[in-house]
């Protein structure tokens, strides 16, 4: 999501005039886009907003803007650690950057971190250069901002206020201009787009709709030849969704399913609303659908109150599952979230170490995973092409570098066949 609104400032300001530079010292304007997932997201930004006191000193009329998640949740706070910032701007105001720059220069420091719960994503087609020119295929698009779930460990509701969907018209539409413009996969983003079109109407005469058929509606547009989307609560995961998976052939063999934990006592803690029973139905439901489907998840260690029979459970559904990635976190308090009232905070040192084992384990299975692919042709949409070597991606999401020589090009499709694999990625050679 972070870097889709990075995508979005860097147009808006440079339509405004402004053209991107890595030379600091004779810079207008450094931005910051930001993320507060994490304590330690948080802590970086801070750390690099200090290291500019000394440059804006130099250059007063420097401008400093921190923008994001951080942006929204510290507001003015920031302005009272760091007084060189110039512009504070939350997560609904990025679309008047240009405007709030310009009167800050004028009027001095603004802090604009307003979060409207009946909030519209206003329509932003991409002034996107031709695919071939910036060797861009791969784009994502926002179908929808906010959430409304409220696990307890998290800072997505405050930051990014209540959840509302894009309408259907103008995804088709921005999709389309992507693809006119020769890109050919889309990834659809929202914090839960299994929720899509349940908090606001999406069609224009208020019918009731579904991510579901957001997703057939999309796999219309021709020319788009990969589609994924990411990201899922499992307890909205519907079977209209899932059979997608056996209906839509452009809908990547791929599912990002965060899982959070294997105990169910620690789910009702986090305020989940699945148990971990319900969540394997939905992995068998999704590989009958689609046998070849690579699941993914997200894992948080540590989190108040779990015990190490807890932490056992987390890694036997790990087990279980067995999952072709994962993306794994030590549970990280979030200041104004209900967990960061909760007791029973789990000590540091054993965090760590349940994190080591977990993805200690992780690591081998994606090694097994990605050896069942060896003695499998694949077809990549090529990324990168240097003399002997090419490197893509299969519609599992699986990174391939083969060996061989090709006349194609960038952003073309290849077949490869794989011949190893490791914790990461395959390799092969073209075919
Ligand atoms: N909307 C997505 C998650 C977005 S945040 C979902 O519901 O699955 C991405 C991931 O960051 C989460 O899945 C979670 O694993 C992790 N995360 C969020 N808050 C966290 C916290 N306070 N400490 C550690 N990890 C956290
Ligand atoms: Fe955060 Fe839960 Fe919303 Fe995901 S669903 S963004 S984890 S509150």
């Amino acid at each position: 999501m972070n870097e889709r609104d990075s995508e979005i400032i860097a147009q808006i300001l440079s339509d405004g005039g402004y053209v991107e530079t890595s030379d600091i010292e004779n810079t207008d304007l450094i931005l910051l886009n930001t993320c507060s997932i994490r304590a330690k997201a948080e802590q970086k930004v801070m750390s690099q907003l200090g290291a500019l006191r000394k440059a804006k000193m130099a250059r007063p009329k420097m401008q400093i803007c921190v923008a994001g998640c951080v942006a929204q949740q510290e507001g003015k706070k920031i302005r009272e650690k760091m007084p060189h910032v110039d512009l504070v701007i939350g997560t609904q105001n990025i679309y008047e950057i240009d405007k709030l720059l310009k009167r800050s220069a004028v009027e001095g420091p603004i802090i604009a971190t307003n979060l409207d719960d009946n909030y519209s994503i206003p329509q932003f087609i991409p002034d996107y250069n031709d695919a071939k020119q910036t060797n861009t295929f791969r784009k994502f698009v926002t179908i929808m901002q906010g959430c409304n779930n409220f696990c307890t460990y998290c800072v997505v509701p405050y930051t990014r206020g209540r959840e509302v969907s894009r309408s259907v018209k103008d995804i088709v539409e921005e999709v389309q201009t992507l693809v006119n413009s020769g890109v050919i996969e889309i990834t659809l983003l929202g914090q839960n787009v299994n929720s899509y079109a349940q908090s606001n109407t999406v069609t224009e005469d208020g019918s009731p709709y579904s991510f579901a058929k957001l997703l057939r509606e999309v796999a219309k547009v021709e020319g788009l030849k990969r589609l994924r989307f990411t990201t899922s609560n499992p307890k909205d995961l519907s079977d209209e969704l899932m059979s997608c998976f056996k209906e839509i052939d452009i809908l990547c063999p791929q599912f990002h399913l965060p899982v959070q934990a294997g105990s169910d006592r620690i789910l009702k803690k986090m305020n989940r609303k699945y148990n971990s029973l319900g969540y394997l139905t939905l992995v068998d439901t999704l590989r009958k659908y689609c046998p070849e489907i690579a699941i993914t998840t997200d894992i948080i260690v540590g989190f108040p109150g779990e015990t190490d029979e807890d932490f056992e459970k987390t890694m036997k559904l790990l087990e279980t599952v067995k999952y072709h990635g994962s993306f794994s976190f030590k549970y990280s308090d979030r200041p104004g979230t209900m967990a960061n009232n909760f007791e029973n905070k789990v000590d540091e040192q054993v965090k760590s170490q349940r994190l080591t084992r977990f993805q200690k384990r992780q690591d081998e299975i994606s090694l097994e995973r990605n050896q069942e692919y060896i003695g499998l042709t694949k077809e990549i949409l090529l990324e990168r092409i240097s003399d002997e070597e090419v490197m893509g991606r299969t519609s599992t999401n699986h990174i391939v570098h083969a060996r061989g020589i090709t006349d194609k090009n960038i952003g073309d499709f290849i077949d490869v066949s794989i011949t190893d694999a490791g914790q990461h990625s395959l390799r092969g050679v073209i075919l």
